[in-house]
C-alpha cells in the first residue's frame, strides 16, 4: 500500500532538484544529482541498486529486486532530464497549492519517477512475490535517449516494459516516431548589384520550402494509421546569407518529420530526395544536398500484450473505472525498449503544462499511479500457476 505524503515528500525533492538536460539548454545540471539521489533511495529501500555513468556527466540508475520464486521481470522506466525553464517564475520550488504539485518536471515525468520509486519502495517492503522488478531512472530522453538506449545496450531485457509518461492515468500503446534532416541549398555569393553573376540560395530554399508545404499537405490527406492518423513533416530552424548587399551563397533548413508505424528515416530521405531530384531537374542553376539526422521510431504494442491485459485489470481495480486503451502524441523511451524486444507500454499522472512555462501535476494521480504500479508489478512478475 501507498502512503500519499510518501509520494507528495519524493515528488518534492525530485522537483526541487534541477536536472535540465545540458545538451538541450547549455548550463543544465544534467543528471548527477538527481541520479545519485536516486540511487541512494532505491538503495536504502532494499534494492540492488547502482549508479552507472553513461557519458561524461550523465548518469542512469537500475534498481533490481528479485522476487522470493522464479517469474516475470517487469521494467519500470522514467527520465531524470526536464527540458528548459525559460518563462518560469519559480520552476524549482515544488509549490503544492490546491492538490497540485507546480515545477519544472512535475508533470514530464518526475511525478512517473515518483510514483516508480514509491511502489519500488512498498515492494521492496512487502516483498516481492516473484519475478524481477528492474527500475531505470535514465538520462537525456528530452533530447537524443542515450540514457535507455545504454539500459539496452547493456543487455537488460524484461518480459514487458510500463514508461511512466504522463498520459491521464490511461494506458497509451502507440506514439509516433520522429526523424530529424537537414537541406542546405548553395547558391553564388555576388555583389547585390550584379543580379547576372549572383545565385539567391534562399530564394532556391524558398522552391524546397513549397514543396515540403505540399508534401505536408499529402501526409495531412492521407488517411495513416488507425490510432495515430498520418505523419507530418515541417521546418524547424533556417539560416542563410552574409550581408544586406550580397547574393548568399547558401542557406541551410533543418527539419522535422513524424513517422507512423512503417517509416522511418529512410521515408523522410527518399520524399526529401524526391523534391531535391525534380527541382534540379528543372534549373541547373538548383543545387542542394539532404543531410540525414537522427530518427527514431514509432512505438505500437498491441492490446493483446500481457502487460496491456495486467495493467488494464490493476488500472480498473484502482480507479474504479476502464482505463482506455489508446495512444499519445509525443515520443517517449517505450519506443526504443519495444524496439529492443520488450513489449511496452506508458501509463503515468494528470497534469499540465509539459514543456511550458506553467507545469503542475494533479497529486491525487500520482498516488494512483503508485498504487498501479505496485499491484502491476506483483501480479505481472508472479509466475503463473
Ligand atoms: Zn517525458
Amino acid at each position: 500500500m501507498i502512503a500519499p505524503q510518501r509520494v507528495t515528500d519524493i515528488l518534492i525533492t525530485l522537483v526541487s532538484t534541477e536536472s535540465v538536460n545540458p545538451d538541450l539548454v547549455s548550463g543544465g545540471s544534467g543528471e548527477r544529482q538527481i541520479a545519485s539521489y536516486v540511487a541512494a533511495f532505491l538503495k536504502d529501500a532494499g534494492l540492488h541498486s547502482e549508479l552507472v555513468e553513461i557519458a561524461p556527466g550523465r548518469f542512469n540508475v537500475i534498481g533490481r529486486l528479485r522476487g522470493k520464486e522464479t517469474g516475470k521481470a517487469l521494467l519500470l522506466n522514467g527520465h531524470l532530464d526536464t527540458v528548459g525553464v525559460t518563462g518560469m517564475d519559480d520552476p524549482f520550488s515544488a509549490r503544492v497549492e490546491n492538490g497540485r504539485l507546480f515545477g519544472r518536471g512535475a508533470q514530464d515525468m518526475k511525478s512517473g519517477l515518483a510514483a516508480i520509486l514509491t511502489a519500488a519502495e512498498a515492494l521492496a517492503r512487502d516483498g516481492l512475490p516473484g519475478g524481477e522488478l528492474i527500475v531505470a531512472a535514465v538520462a537525456d530522453e528530452e533530447y537524443r535517449s542515450i540514457g535507455t538506449s545504454d539500459v539496452i545496450a547493456r543487455g537488460i531485457r524484461a518480459d514487458a516494459a510500463v514508461v511512466t509518461e504522463p498520459t491521464g492515468l490511461e494506458i497509451a500503446a502507440a506514439h509516433k516516431g520522429f526523424a530529424w534532416a537537414a537541406v542546405e541549398t548553395y547558391g553564388r555569393a555576388a555583389h547585390g548589384s550584379r543580379p547576372a553573376d549572383g545565385v539567391d540560395a534562399i530564394a532556391h530554399m524558398g522552391r524546397v520550402l513549397r514543396d515540403i508545404e505540399n508534401l505536408q499537405q499529402r501526409l495531412a490527406a492521407s488517411p495513416g494509421h488507425p490510432l495515430l492518423g498520418p505523419g507530418s513533416v515541417h521546418a524547424s530552424i533556417i539560416s542563410g546569407g552574409q550581408e544586406l548587399s550580397s547574393y548568399p551563397a547558401r542557406c541551410r533548413l533543418d527539419l522535422e518529420r513524424r513517422l507512423i508505424p512503417g517509416e522511418g528515416g529512410p521515408t523522410l530521405e527518399a520524399e526529401i530526395g524526391d523534391i531535391l531530384a525534380r527541382l534540379s531537374a528543372a534549373d541547373p542553376r538548383f543545387k542542394a544536398t539532404y543531410s540525414p539526422g537522427y530518427w527514431a521510431s514509432s512505438l505500437e504494442t498491441p492490446s493483446e500484450t500481457p502487460i496491456v491485459g495486467v495493467l488494464a485489470r490493476v488500472a480498473r481495480e484502482v480507479l474504479g473505472r476502464e482505463p482506455e486503451i489508446g495512444a499519445v502524441s509525443f515520443w517517449t523511451d517505450a519506443a526504443l525498449l519495444s524496439a529492443a524486444g520488450i513489449p511496452a507500454v506508458l501509463l503515468g499522472p494528470t497534469g499540465a503544462g509539459l514543456h511550458s512555462d506553467m507545469e503542475y501535476v494533479e497529486l491525487d494521480s500520482v498516488f494512483a499511479c503508485a498504487e498501479i504500479l505496485y499491484h502491476c508489478t506483483r501480479q505481472f512478475c508472479q509466475k503463473s500457476r
